[in-house]
């Protein structure tokens, strides 16, 4: 049996997903078992994008959002006083 892709080379395997043949350079070993680089290189891209979704679930915006309004709304009286404070001052200055 040779390598899907070098026909010169002998084969030491075969893909556990694809069951490609596979030779010593194509071999990728997970956990014990035998994987050709495109099938490895595609299992990453969907674990990263489910790497991705989760991160994504886990900071879900909208947990988010009710904390930080109440922070927002806690501040609002301070910043309106603030402000106030401010113009009155200006108001005190200009007279
Ligand atoms: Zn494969
Ligand atoms: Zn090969």
């Amino acid at each position: 049996m040779k390598c899907e892709k070098h026909l010169e080379r002998e084969a030491i395997g075969v893909c556990a997903n694809c069951g490609k043949a596979i030779c010593a350079e194509c071999r990728v070993n997970i956990e014990g078992k035998n994987y050709c680089k495109d099938c490895v290189c595609e299992l990453f891209e969907e674990e990263k994008k489910a790497d991705l979704k989760l991160v994504m679930k886990k900071f879900d915006i909208t947990l988010f959002i009710g904390p930080a309004l109440a922070i927002i709304a806690s501040f609002l009286p301070w910043v309106t006083v603030q402000i106030l404070g401010i113009t009155k001052d200006i108001n005190a200055f200009y007279s």
